[in-house]
Formats: structure tokens, C-alpha cells, sequence
């Protein structure tokens, strides 16, 4: 039997996905991690489970205290979940262009969330900044700063990167996968690296992100406009990312992330959000890069149902100059 006991035990040892679009238009294996089947829905529960467990290890966290932190929304419905299973409060920041349905089940799951501006990180009142000062203001509380407490990566070095590792048996060839905290890159990128050195680890940045600079000159400089994806593209180089075993990056635009989501929905039934599409179309492009033969394996990241008022509501996206096939 393979059983698992309660929901942290759920999180992680996702399967890889076999893309069959995307690998038989490229002559390579194209494979996802489904980390949509994570119990909170998103890659990020792995993240929230490594940090919180940080804090209880490390005596941060005592029973009955609040857990305060700034997400796009998926790390926050992660903590949420955990909070509950383990016994904490859980106070979440968010800055409003996120969508509406995160906030919604971050309060179905008992969180108070704050829905603040959104402003650049240099303004103090920047929903991390907020969150770092609430919880400093506060009696037992701590704050779980995603962006640069390294539990984040760590969850991913120990447990996404070596699962990638044996369900490939060894053959990956490429890893490809788009940033927020950086987390994720980092993590999988350093198991990997250790493992095979020749491994291919690209960066897939949104537009108005910096990281793809980043990569490409060694100094992150803002490009030029918006992106409608979520919990992805930084303007900073957090403790996260610093350090991090990247061989090049790409850039991805907004409609092409589109057009791939619409594609995997119609042709495969995938439902997948907008870091998906993301990853899905730069996993392609480092195919043809490579080509046939070779194994790009990329982060499903989560799932569409979260983003039916915007990226799968087709007046949305029109009104915002979109084009759906
Ligand atoms: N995709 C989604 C949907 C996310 O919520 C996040 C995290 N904000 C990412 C991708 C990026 O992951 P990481 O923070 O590990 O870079």
C-alpha cells in the first residue's frame, strides 16, 4: 500500500508528465513535474513545508504562534493548509493584481489576508516589506520571508531536484523553469549540477522581470513592460537565486504563454496557470535548441482553476490586447 499519512506526508514525490504535444512537435521527451497534485495545489507547498519545518526545528516556532508572510497567493494557500494541520495562525499579505480566487481560498482555509497596493519592492510599502514589519510588531510571530530565507531551496535540493534525478534515471539533459523567489531553479539546479555536470539549466523570465538580464549580463535591469502571469519574474536577486548554477536564460512573452495554455487545454486537457504556460513554451524552445533526442524536464507549476477571471476569462484577456486562437 501506498499510503500517506495526513497532508504533510502528501506534499512531494509528484510524477513527471510526459508533454505529448510539446515532445512529439520536438523530437524530445518533454516531461512536467506535476506539482499541481501537490495537496495545497501549487510547487510552493514543498517551500512552505521546508520553512515552517526550519522554524520548529530551529525553536523560531512555538505552538499557538502566527505565521505572517507576503505571497502572490500560492505560498500562502501552502502555509495556510500547514498552519491548520500543525496548529498556527496564519496572517497573509498579498498585493492586489493577484487573482481574486487565491484570496478566496486563503480565507475558506482561515487565513486573515491583507490585500495591499501594489508598489515596487523599494517602497516600503511593499506587501513583503508589511508582512516583515507586522510580524516584528507582534508577540510570536514569525515571519517566513520566502524570498530570502534558504529553506525554500533547500526543499527543492532535497526533494524536487532528487526526484527529478530518479524518475528520469539519470537521462535529464535539461532543466528549464521560470522564477519567483527562486526557489525552485536553485534548489533542482544544484542537485542536478552535482550530479551531471553538463546538465542544461536555463531561466524562463516573463517581460518587467530583471532576471533575465540578470543571466545574460550579470547585473538585473527591469525589461520593459507588464506581464499578466503570476508568482513569477523578480526585480531583485534574492538569497534564493545568489549563487545559483545558471547556464543561460530565455525570455517568454505573454502571448505565447497564452496561446500555450489554450493548446494544452484543447488538445491535451491540461489546466494549467500562467508560470505553466511559461515553462511549457521555454522547455519547447530549449528543445529545439538541443534537438531531437534529448530530455527537457520543466515544473507544472500549478493549476488553471485558480485563474478562471483572468487568464481563462476570454473578455479579460481581450480587453487586456490578447489574442486567444
Ligand atoms: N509558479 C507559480 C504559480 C508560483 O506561485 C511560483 C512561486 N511564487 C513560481 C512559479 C515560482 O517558484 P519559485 O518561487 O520557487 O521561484
Amino acid at each position: 500500500m501506498d499510503t500517506r499519512n495526513g497532508f504533510i506526508e502528501a506534499i512531494g514525490n509528484t510524477p513527471l508528465i510526459r508533454l505529448r504535444g510539446a515532445s512529439a512537435e520536438t523530437g524530445c521527451e518533454i516531461l512536467g513535474k506535476a506539482e499541481f497534485m501537490n495537496p495545497g495545489g501549487s510547487v510552493k507547498d514543498r517551500a512552505a513545508w521546508w520553512m515552517i519545518r526550519e522554524a520548529e526545528k530551529n525553536g523560531a516556532l512555538q505552538p499557538g504562534d502566527t505565521i505572517v508572510e507576503g505571497t502572490a497567493g500560492n505560498t500562502g494557500i501552502g502555509l495556510a493548509h500547514i498552519c491548520n494541520a500543525r496548529g498556527y495562525a496564519c496572517v497573509i499579505y498579498m498585493p492586489d493584481n493577484q487573482s481574486p480566487e487565491k484570496v478566496e481560498i486563503l480565507e475558506t482555509l482561515g487565513a486573515e489576508v491583507r490585500v495591499v497596493p501594489t508598489v515596487a519592492y523599494t517602497d516600503d510599502m511593499n506587501y513583503q516589506k508589511q508582512a516583515g514589519r507586522y510580524a516584528e510588531s507582534m508577540d510570536g510571530a514569525v515571519w517566513v520571508n520566502q524570498f530570502d530565507n534558504i529553506a525554500n531551496r533547500l526543499a527543492h535540493y532535497e526533494s524536487t531536484g532528487p526526484e527529478i534525478w530518479e524518475q528520469t534515471e539519470g537521462s535529464v539533459d535539461a532543466f528549464a523553469c521560470a522564477v519567483g523567489t527562486g526557489g525552485t531553479i536553485s534548489g533542482v539546479s544544484q542537485y542536478l549540477k552535482q550530479h551531471r555536470e553538463d546538465v542544461h539549466l536555463v531561466l524562463l523570465d516573463c517581460i518587467g522581470s530583471a532576471l533575465y538580464d540578470y543571466v545574460a549580463t550579470g547585473t538585473p535591469v527591469l525589461s520593459e513592460g507588464t506581464s499578466i502571469t503570476e508568482g513569477i519574474g523578480n526585480s531583485r536577486i534574492t538569497d534564493n537565486l545568489a549563487g545559483s548554477q545558471i547556464d543561460w536564460a530565455l525570455r517568454i512573452s505573454d502571448q505565447d504563454m497564452v496561446n500555450q495554455v489554450y493548446r494544452l487545454l484543447r488538445e491535451e486537457g491540461w489546466l494549467f496557470g500562467s508560470s505553466t504556460g511559461i515553462n511549457v513554451c521555454g522547455a519547447i524552445e530549449v528543445a529545439r535548441k538541443l534537438g531531437p533526442g534529448h530530455t527537457i524536464v520543466t515544473m507544472l507549476c500549478d493549476g488553471g482553476g485558480k485563474y478562471r477571471s483572468s487568464l481563462f476569462n476570454r473578455e479579460w484577456l481581450s480587453a487586456k490586447g490578447f489574442r486567444v486562437d
